[in-house]
């Protein structure tokens, strides 16, 4: 009897099997997790971040802000939200684009999600004076002006763009793309050329993960700041510009020049649930860039965005020492903090 050898197709095939090279967002599993890691964030139940009072008013909003998202969330059907029909998955497959490119031409279903997404906040508006005057402007802005912004928050273009409406924006189109993304199948996502976009829309990671658990153990994840994805790099590698012989990792009060790979994990000192370990920008100096990865490892709940959002304190550090954010978080606009 003859063996039947593997087609090249096949064995890689097998081998994505072995590494989920993709995780995409479920329904239930993104802007809930996220609403509850805001809130613990902002009372200081996360020993790795430590939240001084200002920013944690500002947390407890976007903490209304990601709960009103999933109120949203489950407001969607198929219809209304418009997935992509089979010609464009087709096209994707074919060029190895993101099959939910977020530069593609928009419907309007994103401006209907925006408007329930400001219904759904009225509680918060009634109580904060300025929640209340953003809002409003919202609500009686021109079409043309509204896209306009929504191009602006896609293309993270922050010169010009008013970071009171931006976050508010960015949560509109990251509801439609998380609802689109959590109805993709794995399979259907090509392998893009480069690693620092995100396979499914082709936006910025906001932050780094190392997943534990499962097939991801130990992994490295890049989280997708519009469609939530979060997708495979190995470790010790820039997601800035992906090269991979001058990182650094920088914590919180600490600079810490050695590699975090694998091998560290069995030396004393490195146990798990170290919260001095959890937090770390990953600093390059070929580009000087950086983006902050957590390690599961030592916080189980991790949420990147949330913990980007409220470890602010670290991208100070960084930034005085001359690394530039790499990209923004979609729940704060700010420039570079140096
Ligand atoms: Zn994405
Ligand atoms: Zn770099």
């Amino acid at each position: 009897m003859v063996q039947r050898i593997l087609e090249r197709g096949e064995i890689e095939a097998l081998d994505h099997t072995s590494l989920p090279r993709l995780r995409l967002p479920e329904l239930g599993g993104v802007f809930a997790p996220r609403a509850a890691r805001l809130r613990e964030l902002a009372a200081g139940k996360v020993a790795g971040i430590p939240v001084n009072p200002e920013l944690s008013g500002y947390l407890l909003l976007m903490a209304d802000m990601v709960s009103a998202q999933a109120e949203t969330l489950a407001t969607l059907n198929t219809s209304d939200a418009g997935l992509p029909d089979a010609a464009t998955m087709e096209r994707a497959q074919q060029h190895a684009m993101p099959p939910l490119a977020a530069f593609a031409p928009r419907g309007p279903a994103w401006r209907g999600i925006l408007t329930t997404l400001l219904d759904k906040l009225d509680s918060v508006a009634a109580r904060q004076i300025e929640i209340s005057i953003v809002i409003a402007a919202l609500r009686t802005m021109p079409v043309e002006e509204l896209e306009a912004l929504a191009d602006a928050v896609i293309a993270q273009r922050i010169d010009g763009l008013n970071a009171a409406q931006a976050p508010f924006i960015a949560a509109a189109l990251q509801v439609l793309w998380t609802y689109q993304a959590s109805h993709l199948q794995q399979r259907q996502v090509p392998v893009l050329e480069t690693g620092t976009l995100c396979p499914v829309c082709g936006s910025h990671p906001v932050a780094s993960v190392i997943r534990i658990g499962g097939q991801s153990q130990g992994y490295r994840y890049l989280q997708c700041s519009l469609c939530s994805s979060e997708w495979h790099m190995v470790r010790v590698k820039c997601s800035c510009c992906e090269q991979n012989g001058k990182i650094s990792y920088q914590g919180l009060g600490y600079l810490d020049a050695a590699d975090d790979t694998a091998k560290g994990a069995a030396a004393p000192g490195n146990k798990a649930n170290d919260p001095g370990k959890f937090a770390r920008a990953e600093t390059c100096d070929d580009c000087h860039g950086y983006r902050k990865i957590f390690n599961q490892e030592h916080d189980y709940n991790v949420e990147p965005l949330a913990d980007d959002l409220a470890s602010l304190t670290l991208d100070v550090l960084v930034c005085e020492a001359g690394y530039l954010r790499a990209s923004v978080n979609p729940l704060l606009w700010l420039g570079n903090l140096a």
